[in-house]
């Protein structure tokens, strides 16, 4: 008899993918700008109920529907503004060139964006590039990389595979796909007999947000998240053979390297003993959840008591995911974001209007909430230019 209830793991098609956290209510899109602030605040919500696979370790939003998004142009989640962020994908693009030996080759980017990490990959390497993407956006930047780079605004499928190409990478996509065993299965058809076609793909790190309580970082927008050995698993179960695992940019960010080919899908020592460990802080999230946001509605009533001036930094999905889980915000007028498409906005769900840092010459807060520790360099760095005097925060 099959229970309506029971869910079926996208990845290993295991039966033991079980509810175990729940988030209602929450913004559809944290990454659609919003020029009003009514339509900000009035914008459409879904219920993030996540479920955990203790086969293979894979973690889903099982009320997700995907009818609701339609992502389009006035999608906006580049980080490329921050210095740190930069630097990040530059050394990232410098990496995989010299790894894969990526020299006057064609390069296929799922995802790619407004299409800057391609770019990078073309300037580099003298390469030829074709990046999909339905939210891309000409940019005058592009201009002088035309004749290498060509971008299609459409989601990447089947009907794009006579695409040849001698590397495919993917970033910051496969966790919006609700059924990603369908995209690792047409892209391996893809690749066909081309077996040198090296693919690399980066995903938000679950062991960051599951074990380390990067917790701001569960959205609607993101249906799958993944853990290393989760990851290898659905990789190799669709026909790749997994080079490399790694975690980067402070652990935030997972990164898999593979080639088409058989491996053995069995688990080893190793990620047995992974599964363990992230089937136990799965156990425990839910409590070290509500002691995680209890705590931060009280520094925020104190914050309110004492008439702290306020200000979050970081216009993303952490900081939106952040106001719209705290109750005690009303502290919170502005939120800042180095992205100048983001600036005059207003946040989802919340409509905090987001600023750019010069803003805080004149707002003068006394406080800043940090939402990325990554970036907390790089803002004290801004901040004390500018002059400010202001205690911070890492959220
Ligand atoms: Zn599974």
């Amino acid at each position: 008899m099959n229970n309506p209830s029971q869910h079926i793991c996208p990845v290993c098609g295991s039966s033991h993918f079980e509810i175990f956290f729940e988030m209602l209510e929450m913004p559809i899109f944290c990454n659609v700008l919003w020029p009003e602030k009514k339509d900000a605040q009035n914008c459409d919500k879904g219920d993030i109920k996540l479920a955990f696979c203790s086969s293979c370790g894979f973690i889903g939003n099982v009320a997700f529907d995907p009818s609701l998004l339609d992502y389009t142009q006035a999608y906006e989640n580049s980080l490329d503004f921050s210095p740190r962020f930069q630097n990040y994908s530059q050394s990232l693009a410098e990496r995989l060139i010299e790894t894969h030996n990526l020299q006057n080759q064609d390069i296929i980017e799922i995802g790619c964006g407004k299409g800057e990490f391609l770019v990078s990959l073309c300037e580099l390497g003298n390469n030829r590039g074709v990046g999909f993407d339905p939210t891309y956006v000409p940019l005058p930047e592009h201009e002088k990389v035309k004749d290498k780079t060509t971008f299609i605004q459409d989601y990447y499928s089947d009907k794009y595979a006579d695409y040849a190409s001698d590397f495919i990478c993917c970033r910051h996509t496969l966790e919006h796909i609700p059924q990603p065993n369908t995209l690792l299965a047409n892209l391996r058809k893809a690749i066909g007999n081309r077996h040198n076609t090296a693919i690399f793909f980066e995903v938000p790190n679950a062991l960051d947000t599951f074990q380390n309580m990067a917790i701001w970082d569960i959205i609607y927008e993101h249906c799958c998240y993944f853990a290393p050995v989760c990851l290898s698993h659905a990789f190799a179960s669709n026909g790749f053979q997994v080079q490399k695992t790694s975690e980067e940019f402070r652990n935030q960010f997972l990164c898999l390297e593979a080639v088409p080919g058989e491996s053995n899908r069995e688990m080893d020592e190793q990620q047995i003993s992974d599964l363990q460990q992230l089937t136990q802080d799965i156990q425990t999230f839910g409590s070290r959840f509500a002691n995680k946001v209890e705590a931060w509605q009280t520094k925020l009533e104190y914050i309110t008591s004492q008439d702290q001036r306020t200000v979050v930094w970081g216009a993303g999905s952490k900081g939106v995911t952040f106001l719209n889980l705290l109750k005690n915000r009303n502290q919170i007028e502005f939120i800042v974001d180095l992205n100048p498409r983001k600036q005059g906005m207003y946040v989802a769900g919340t409509g905090q209007r987001i600023v750019a840092p010069d803003f805080l010459r004149d707002y003068q807060p006394e406080l800043i909430l940090i939402m990325n520790p990554v970036y907390e360099e790089e803002i004290r760095q801004m901040t004390a230019d500018m002059g400010l005097s202001a205690e911070f925060l890492c959220v």
